[in-house]
């Protein structure tokens, strides 16, 4: 079957909730064993527990993905119970909102490293582990890369960032046999997005969306899993967006 998962080994960090969670429990689905990284320990125990029943092996472990010794941890912890690692997915990311003008240099340094230099520090961490033929997906943004969004210029800076480095970390990786590609969300329905940005944002949203609503969590894994899959394996350094359509109008008109 194409994009079979099956028997792969599969680390997710931000794995337990939202996107994330989705992407967990989409590779367990196609019979890959999956460990996955957070920092809150009663969400990802509860998802752990909850997706027990599939078939693969699962777990969660506490770790940020913006410390070196978490990450570090991480990748040895999960290859000792796994046994080996396939496939890397960078999956944890924040987006709390801040204009520019109210912002602290901490709250600019707090979502660089965890949504870029987290991304840098796990990729070079993976580069250790994964063999000739794994993969990297990253979860982007159409934040930064195709649009702005007022209140999220840290973010933006971050995520537009990710894609560059994961340009050039392509080629670095490709003498390894490794492929590093991308997936950038539109607006998608999770918990950052109602609890961190609000119901008047994501009605907003709705409405500047061709497809018309936000997407699930799932449309942004089925990408992952793609890009993941041994039927992607010569593609690298791109990504796919994943929106509804919401970059393609030119003006308010084209929406009618
Ligand atoms: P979410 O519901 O807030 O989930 C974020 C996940 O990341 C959680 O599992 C969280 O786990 C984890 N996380 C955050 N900071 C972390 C850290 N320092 N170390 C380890 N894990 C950390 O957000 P989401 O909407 O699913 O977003 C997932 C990814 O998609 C992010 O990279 C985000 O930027 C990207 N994205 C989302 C949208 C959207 O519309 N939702 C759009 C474009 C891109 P803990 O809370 O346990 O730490």
């Amino acid at each position: 079957m194409a994009f079979s998962m099956n028997g792969k080994n599969v680390l997710i960090t931000g794995g337990g909730k939202g996107i994330g969670k989705s992407i967990t429990e989409t590779f367990l689905k196609e019979g890959a064993n999956v460990v996955f990284s957070g920092r809150n320990v009663q969400t990802g125990e509860s998802t752990e527990k909850e997706f027990s029943t599939y078939p693969g092996k699962i777990k969660f472990i506490k770790s940020d993905v913006s410390l070196e010794e978490d990450t570090k941890k991480l990748f040895k912890e999960t290859e000792k119970f796994l046994g080996s690692i396939d496939i890397v997915v960078l999956n944890a990311g924040y987006f709390p909102q801040k204009r520019i003008s109210d912002m602290s240099s901490e709250n600019w340094d707090e979502v660089i490293n965890i949504n870029l230099k987290g991304v840098f520090l796990n990729t070079k961490e993976a580069m250790n582990y994964l063999k000739t033929g794994g993969s990297i997906v990253i979860t982007s943004s159409i934040t930064g890369n195709r649009v702005g969004n007022p209140g999220l210029s840290h973010y933006s800076a971050a995520k537009a960032g990710v894609n560059g480095f994961m340009r050039t970390a392509a080629l670095e990786l490709s003498g390894l046999g490794i492929n590093i590609n991308a997936v950038e969300p539109g607006n998608i329905m999770t918990p950052g997005m109602e609890n961190v940005l609000g119901e008047k944002y994501i009605k907003d949203q709705e409405s500047i969306i061709p497809l018309g609503k936000l997407g699930k969590p799932e449309d942004i894994a089925y990408a992952v899993i793609f890009l993941a899959s041994d039927e992607a394996k010569y593609i690298t350094g791109q990504s796919i967006i994943v929106d509804g359509g919401q970059i393609l109008p030119e003006s308010a008109l084209d929406l009618k």
